[in-house]
């Protein structure tokens, strides 16, 4: 593994760490926190009132990275939680049951907000109404319109505008102590905005080859910051000036993705990746691409928490339209017609031999419509699909044995297909 790609892991894992040392600390030093998702998340807006974002979603993710989401789903099955509810909120609340102590091992402080940016999914709201009678806080909504046309019309935008105004501010405002200060959110917008071209440059790198980077299972690390509590932040410009410096030089060396084994040697499929990873053999699942010479050049996974590749950015002369706008283009508030769009581009630009679906069983929002998906991509573009099966964090639902087989069974196809066209 590369020195320089040491230096953007070891600064996202030194940020991370020390935004849960911050968290955990809340109790004696006053800061307040708000709970919220990521995809639709008005991380700017909660830290221009100096408030701390708490993502439930990446606690889950990264407590099944750590190997700690099978007790926390059996602890929440055991008060009663239904095995098809989604693994996300049963990691969550066994954590909560289990004295709510965070993936880095610090307790977590309670919620002073539940703040339900409610894009895409119903079940956050779900999620929301019983953390509401655990912890028995405040809670402010944001609806954010689904995108059911394929646009973002004046109405929509001014809906989420006005909910923005009336009803998170004076919210965030009472739970802060501070007034609404635009000129400070301006700010934090046009810093989101410069980490956002750099991580467009570091996605769209694998449109060369050989890819610099793997776009899927690299690439939830690159998301990582702008996606949670980061969003904003000097430290988010940063660490992505720096990322982009890193990937560049890979570029300018030849070099293909760095991965768990090292330098991947030689790159022999390319495919584009719908759905989220599988989190609790998350190292293993990657490395049976690697095992192949498979890397991901284009994923959608990596447009959860905000769709940057088509132009948009936050924009700080419009900050509360630029933050509707956000919410509004997330990928899981897309249509299926425009998601089967992005992933056609996404095939024909990143010269992709195929599209390989994972579909986790936990997450109707990105599951419902894959089959149809995985068929429209095929007919359009010409190249054939695969599709496997497996969880976001319930280890239950990895089968690795499965999993690899049908990796295999598709990679000898693509391989036959390109020897058939030579
Ligand atoms: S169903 Fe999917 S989008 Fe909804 S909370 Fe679970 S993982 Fe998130």
């Amino acid at each position: 593994m590369s020195v320089a790609k040491d230096d953007s892991q070891v600064r996202q894992k030194e940020m991370i760490a020390a935004h849960y040392t911050r968290l955990s600390r809340c109790p004696e030093s006053g800061e307040k926190n708000v709970y919220t998702f990521v995809p639709g998340n008005l991380t700017e807006l909660l830290r221009s009132f100096d408030l701390l974002p708490v993502l439930p979603e990446i606690n889950a993710l990264q407590s099944a990275m750590r190997g700690k989401s099978k007790d926390y789903i059996a602890a929440a099955e055991k008060l009663g939680h239904s095995e098809d509810v989604c693994t996300y909120v049963k990691c969550d609340l066994g954590m909560m049951k289990s004295g709510n102590v965070g993936p880095t091992g610090e307790r977590l402080p309670s919620p002073d907000l539940l703040l339900l940016s409610y894009t895409g999914c119903f079940t956050f709201m779900k999620w929301f109404e019983i953390l509401r009678q655990e912890y028995g806080c405040p809670v402010a909504m944001l609806h954010v319109p689904y995108q059911g046309d394929g646009v973002v019309t004046p109405a929509m935008r001014d809906y989420v505008v006005r909910q923005l105004r009336e009803t998170v501010i004076p919210m965030l405002e009472r739970i802060s102590g501070r007034r609404y200060d635009e000129d400070r959110l301006k700010e934090m917008l046009a810093r989101s905005s410069a980490a956002e071209d750099d991580l467009v440059a570091v996605l769209e790198s694998a449109k060369r080859r050989p890819s610099p980077i793997d776009a899927y299972f690299g690439g939830v690390y690159y998301i990582g910051p702008i996606f949670t509590a980061f969003r904003g932040t000097a430290d988010a410009v940063d660490y992505y000036k720096l990322l982009r410096a890193e990937v560049e030089e890979r570029v300018r060396l030849g070099q293909g993705p760095v991965t768990p084994e090292g330098d991947l040697p030689a790159e022999r499929f390319r495919v584009v990746v719908e759905g989220p990873p599988n989190w609790t053999s998350f190292r293993a699942f990657w490395k049976m691409f690697t095992d192949e010479g498979a890397v991901a050049v284009a994923s959608t996974y990596t447009k959860v928490g905000g769709v940057y590749d088509t132009g948009f950015r936050h924009d700080p002369a419009r900050p509360l339209e630029t933050l509707a706008d956000y919410c509004m283009g997330c990928y899981t508030n897309l249509s299926l017609p425009s998601r089967v769009d992005m992933l056609v581009r996404y095939v024909r630009e990143y010269q992709a031999d195929g599209l390989l679906i994972n579909s986790v069983k936990s997450c109707n929002s990105f599951s419902a419509g894959q089959l149809m998906i995985l068929r429209e991509v095929e007919s359009r573009t010409g190249r054939p699909g695969g599709f496997i099966e497996s969880d976001l964090v319930d280890p239950r639902y990895f089968s690795a044995a499965n999993i690899k087989n049908r990796l295999e069974s598709y990679f000898q196809m693509l391989e036959q297909k390109r020897a058939g066209a030579a």
